[in-house]
């Protein structure tokens, strides 16, 4: 009954509603399971947008930019920061920053940051489950920004269905970003802080490394922006508007989205499967010391664990 009344007041776009199932999800609470199916099959309505890029480019700052960008044409928008590494840092850390407040009253906007405290899978399962919850909310642009620029970073960034990564001078050079893998799940960059010097030479780079590149059927475009003047928003957002003009069109936006869902179903099953092996193992301490003796090899010790987990 109460899960209803949650689910309810997330279809009705209910603030508290929709806080209190994130957090839900950040804590893998019981309810996840009853939450989720209540919710699912209102979802597959939002636009998501990843923000990627190391601390300090300007990544929040851009967020608030496309806040407003969206705000202007009437439509919902949340933001939600991500942070996989840290622990709880405690609750609408990003809506207390000086330039969300004044969207701080608007109903349209929804911002908070999130990390997990007892998801299964941490962040990488948690971030799309809240992500649906906005969807199902009627939050027609979500975006994800990231925290890092390290590889639990580019996962959340890359299940999302436009990948923005953001650079600024000296902060992060793109040679350090290819390593990270950042340069291939990229689908539009942006060259932050223009209004300083070497934004330039951070354009020519990246523009270099993308040459290098495997071949593409969408060729990532080098925005620059100045975020916290304002310029470059609307750009962003309209390339954002033509990279999932582009996925739709060739049918790849659905293609993308169902191998995304196919990818975090096996690896929900997976995480499941693994707390119940090292159930399993739990249960059987003498299997240890048959290993430990050498008359169990590690190989059919495994295969004994999988069979009794999937019991
Ligand atoms: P994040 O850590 O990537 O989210 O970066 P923030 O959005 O918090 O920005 C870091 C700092 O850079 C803040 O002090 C911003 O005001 C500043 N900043 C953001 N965009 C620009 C810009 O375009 N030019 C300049 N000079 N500073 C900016």
């Amino acid at each position: 009954m109460e899960v209803d009344e949650l689910v309810r007041g997330v279809l009705a776009r209910e603030r508290r509603s929709v806080a209190r199932a994130i957090s839900a999800v950040e804590d893998g609470d019981a309810d996840l399971e009853s939450l989720s199916a209540g919710l699912y099959p209102r979802t597959g309505a939002a636009v998501t947008i990843g923000l990627t890029g190391a601390p300090g480019v300007g990544k929040s700052t851009l967020a608030a930019g496309l806040v407003g960008a969206a705000r202007t044409r009437d439509l919902p928008v949340a933001v939600l920061a991500v942070d996989p590494t840290s622990p709880y840092t405690g609750g609408a850390l990003l809506g207390d920053r000086v330039r969300m407040q004044e969207h701080a009253t608007d109903p349209g906007v929804f911002i908070r940051s999130m990390a997990t405290r007892g998801h299964l899978g941490g962040m990488a399962l948690a971030a799309p489950e809240a992500v649906r919850i906005l969807d199902a909310a009627g939050y027609e642009r979500v975006v994800v920004e990231t925290v890092g620029v390290g590889q639990a970073e580019v996962d959340v960034a890359a299940a999302t269905d436009t990948a923005v990564v953001v650079l600024a001078p000296g902060l992060g050079d793109a040679v350090q970003m290819a390593k990270a893998g950042i340069l291939e799940v990229a689908d539009i960059f942006v060259v932050n802080k223009a209004d300083r010097d070497g934004a330039p030479e951070v354009v020519r780079e990246l523009r270099q490394m993308l040459h290098l590149g495997a071949a593409r059927d969408w060729d990532p475009p080098v925005l620059t922006a100045s975020a916290s003047q304002g310029e470059g928003i609307e750009e962003l957002w309209e390339a954002i508007e033509s990279h999932r003009d582009h996925l739709a069109a060739s049918g790849a936006l659905a293609a993308k989205r169902r191998s995304r869902l196919i990818r975090e179903v096996e690896s929900l099953a997976a995480e499941r499967f693994r707390l119940r092996a090292a159930e399993a193992l739990r249960a059987d301490p003498q299997l240890a010391d048959e290993l430990e003796a050498r008359r169990l090899d590690p190989y059919r010790a495994a295969a004994m664990l999988a069979s009794r987990a999937a019991e």
